[in-house]
């Protein structure tokens, strides 16, 4: 295992005076393969936009020593930080092969980029490998299956040698196979990466989780392994939708969704 740790300290995002992160510390430390779950509306997401530059943010992020807060994403992502949006975001009408050459050539001039087209460079092989795509290398990106394409967004971060990567609910809308396949790929990933995991699915986490951190309301409720976390009365109080607003705390908090742990949740709008 190898790689920097994610260092977050007092985090906090307001949108119009409303704390979607409201006081987030978090370590994830390399090699960790670590799910962030909680609610509709708990603040995932504006988490990992924070963290990649794409809201304004207070407090600290830190990735191998290096203060992220206040850089730019084009900086960020340069320091080996990537991420997936809940959509897809592929070229659809170029190959796999073409995404991918584009993406490992993203920091790179246009001279370069030419050059790479005589032969399949050796990053670009491996992700191909890594994610499964091999035999699908020459097809229109717009052809794959929804699972294959979420595939070939986390290989094109792999050729970006990406060492913190951060998945927005991957699975959703998978198939069971998908899913496995999706779970397994990501612990090959977070062999020599950290990855973080934005999960629903409660099935998915405890099949894959190596670490559990539990959002609500922009906090962190619960943290630990699957086991510890799904143990937590206050886990289990969200997670069944009978959590209450803390009286400390009031504020203009969306109702969070009811979510029953046994049941996969469907794709947030
Ligand atoms: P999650 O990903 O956990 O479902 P989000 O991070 O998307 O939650 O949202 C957290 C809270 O912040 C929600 O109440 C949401 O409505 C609010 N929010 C998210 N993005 C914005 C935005 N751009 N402007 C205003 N409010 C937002
Ligand atoms: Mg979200």
């Amino acid at each position: 295992m190898s790689g920097e740790a994610l260092t977050v300290r007092d985090l906090r995002v307001t949108f119009d005076g409303f704390p979607a992160v409201d006081g987030v510390d978090l370590d994830v430390h390399p090699g960790d393969l670590r799910f962030l779950i909680g609610p509709n509306g708990a603040g995932k997401t504006t988490l990992v936009d924070a963290v990649t530059g794409l809201v304004k943010a207070t407090g600290s992020v830190r990735f191998g020593g290096t203060e992220l807060l206040s850089r730019p994403v084009h900086r960020i992502s340069r320091l080996g930080i990537g991420r997936t949006f809940q959509t897809a975001t592929v070229f659809e009408g170029m190959t796999v092969l073409q995404n991918l050459d584009i993406a490992a050539g993203a920091d790179r001039g246009p001279l370069t980029l030419l050059r790479r087209r005589r032969g399949v460079p050796q990053q670009v092989t491996r992700a191909l490998e890594t994610t499964g795509l091999t035999a699908l290398r020459d097809r229109p990106a717009g052809t794959l299956a929804h699972g294959q394409k979420q595939w070939l967004e986390i290989g094109m971060l792999l050729v970006q040698d990406v060492r913190l990567l951060l998945l927005d609910e991957p699975v959703a809308g998978m198939s069971h196979e998908e899913r496995e396949a999706t779970g397994e790929l990501l612990q090959r990933v977070a062999e020599e990466r950290t990855v973080v995991v934005i999960e629903h699915d409660m099935d998915f986490m405890r099949s894959f989780a190596r670490s559990v951190s539990v959002l609500h309301a922009g906090r962190v409720l619960s943290e630990g392994t699957v086991a510890e976390v799904q143990a937590d009365a206050r886990v289990q109080e969200v997670y069944l939708g009978r959590a209450s607003e803390p009286a400390a705390a009031p504020g203009p908090e969306p109702a969070p969704r009811p979510v029953n742990p046994a049941v996969p949740v469907a794709e947030e709008a």
